[in-house]
């Protein structure tokens, strides 16, 4: 069989039966944004590993070697605070072909060093290869939290508030914007949350902290593909209200400018990094004013349901049910 018939979760799942369960003081193995390991007391140790592979993840044309740095570092952080953790030590694996331009390393490693000591993230080593065409920058971080506050795909119940934590669909607009060559000046915001977005660590610390939360996860595949990720994990199904829905003025213009949809990009888009949670409704109001005391923000989305499967409600009221979304690696864009 090949591996455009199984596909990415397809060999996801294989490896996760072959491997099995890993026992020990492993918490957490495969399937969520972090393996989580018992270290001592009431700590745990949280590890992730999320690679960018050139004209997979990103093109050298539409970036430039700082941010693709920054990007790099940036979508590990996000799977830490995914689990409301701190993100610690990480580790850089490079694969170059030996064309590369050494410069162009620097700035990247430049724009990741720069990162890390925003986040207080220390980098400790890596590893190093040829590569026979692209660039491959595949990092390993390692952060923490304590035992009791981490937060997991699997935790909701039915009739839950969903939430994220920040605008969605930027991100997606941004990368339309350099696929069609447009303007970039005008729409700045919507080019800075593809090219340099920021992780939610504050947001997901709060979150945990606060003892509100029974479910997290980051949105890097889209908000109804990640919503899968906590329904499946989780049991329940999800409805999610359009209307709703944080899209910046800028993306909404951008949108309107060139007969794009914006509630599509913002359900299917993907890499807005934003966190994607839910919260009991007794406890919502409480959990937003704590988010806003800390200057942060939680905008919901929609509920959580009984039963399975995502349920779109659009603008004229209507439901509408969404099939399997995303991005899968090996079989194509929508899987
Ligand atoms: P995320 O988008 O949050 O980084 P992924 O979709 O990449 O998560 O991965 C889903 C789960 O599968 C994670 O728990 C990850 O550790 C695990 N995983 C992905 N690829 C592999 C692999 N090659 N071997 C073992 N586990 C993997
Ligand atoms: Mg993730």
């Amino acid at each position: 069989m090949k591996l455009s018939e199984l596909g990415e979760f397809g060999l996801i799942e294989k490896i996760r039966n072959q491997i099995g369960h890993p026992g020990g003081k492993v918490i957490k193995g495969i399937d969520d944004d972090c393996a989580v390991v018992e270290i001592s007391g009431d700590r745990v140790s949280l590890f992730t590993s999320d690679m960018l592979v050139e004209g997979v993840h990103f093109k050298k044309g539409f970036t430039n070697p700082a941010n693709l740095g920054r990007k790099a570092l940036a979508v590990n952080i996000s799977d830490i605070a995914a689990m409301g953790g701190k993100p610690l030590y990480a580790l850089l694996s490079l694969g170059a072909p030996e064309t590369s331009d050494v410069d162009y390393i620097d700035g990247m490693i430049s724009g990741m060093k720069t990162m890390a000591g925003e986040y207080g993230i220390h980098l400790v080593g890596g590893d190093t290869s040829l590569s026979p065409e692209a660039l491959f920058i595949s990092m390993f971080l390692v952060g923490e939290s304590s035992k009791d506050t981490v937060l997991y795909r699997s935790g909701t119940g039915p009739e839950q508030v969903v939430f994220v934590t920040g605008e969605v669909g930027s991100s997606a607009a941004g990368l339309d914007i350099l696929r069609r060559v447009v303007s970039i000046k005008k729409y700045a915001s919507l080019m800075e949350a593809h090219l340099t977005p920021r992780p939610h660590v504050k947001e997901g610390e709060i979150l945990a902290s606060s003892g509100l939360v029974t479910s997290l996860i980051d949105v890097s595949d889209g908000v109804i593909a990640d919503l899968r990720h906590i329904c499946e994990g989780s049991r329940v199904g999800a409805i999610v209200r359009q209307m709703d829905l944080p899209i910046s003025e800028e993306c909404r213009q951008y949108c309107d400018n060139y007969g794009i949809k914006a509630e599509e990009l913002a359900l299917f888009g993907g890499e807005d990094y934003v966190l994607l949670g839910t919260v009991p409704e007794h406890a919502y109001y409480e959990l937003r004013d704590l988010m806003k005391s800390e200057g942060c923000s939680i905008f919901p989305i929609g509920r959580t349901k009984p039963g399975g499967g995502i349920r779109i409600q659009n603008k004229d009221g209507d439901i509408i049910k969404v099939g399997p979304v995303g991005y899968d690696h090996f079989k194509g864009r929508q899987v």
